[in-house]
């Protein structure tokens, strides 16, 4: 499809999970922007600039795909970025209903911006970035959930000081 797709997330940190929604994104878009947000209620575990670096270093192979940060509202950004559309990833049906209530606001704060979902693979159906941290924070290995560069930057945080 021509046009710009944002896939935005936490990516704390980026898992394969993750990098399997932008790689299948970037091949059905023209451009994929993969925003950062910046969400505090979350108490995120790396800063955003440290998610922005570990983005741009696995996806470096992938020629139409950017990596950016952002505060605000995502529909606010993805008018910003001229953007056609919104790119979610879906796991479990636990995912189904929120995904439904932040596509339903995000419509109506602007309804030519379109979501679509992509189902995970389902050799990722049960990874998330919280699950990774908990895995790595007591010395678990990491090397199936995340790529190598990740997974350093996971150790660095947990275990040394
Ligand atoms: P958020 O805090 O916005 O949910 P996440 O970083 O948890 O941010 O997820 C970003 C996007 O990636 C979401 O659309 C989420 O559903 C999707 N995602 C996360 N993990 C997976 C996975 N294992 N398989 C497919 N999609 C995933």
């Amino acid at each position: 499809m021509t046009g710009t797709a944002i896939c935005p997330g936490s990516f704390d940190p980026v898992t394969y999970g993750h990098i399997d929604i932008i790689r299948r994104a970037s091949k059905v878009f023209d451009h994929v922007i993969v925003a950062v947000f910046n969400n505090q209620a979350k108490s995120p575990l790396f800063h955003v600039e440290e998610r922005v670096h570990l983005l741009e270093e696995v996806t470096k192979e992938m020629g139409n795909v950017s990596v950016d940060s952002c505060d605000g509202l995502l529909m606010d950004y993805a008018q910003q970025k001229n953007a056609k559309a919104v790119i979610r990833g879906l796991r479990a049906v636990s995912d189904f209903e929120y995904e439904m209530q932040i596509t339903s606001m995000n419509r109506k704060l602007n309804e030519n911006i379109e979501t679509f979902f992509i189902m995970t693979n389902n050799q990722y159906s049960f990874l998330s970035s919280s699950i990774v941290k908990e895995v790595a924070k007591h010395k678990g290995n990491v090397s199936d959930l995340v790529p190598e560069v990740v997974e350093e930057a996971l150790i660095k945080k947990f275990h040394s000081s």
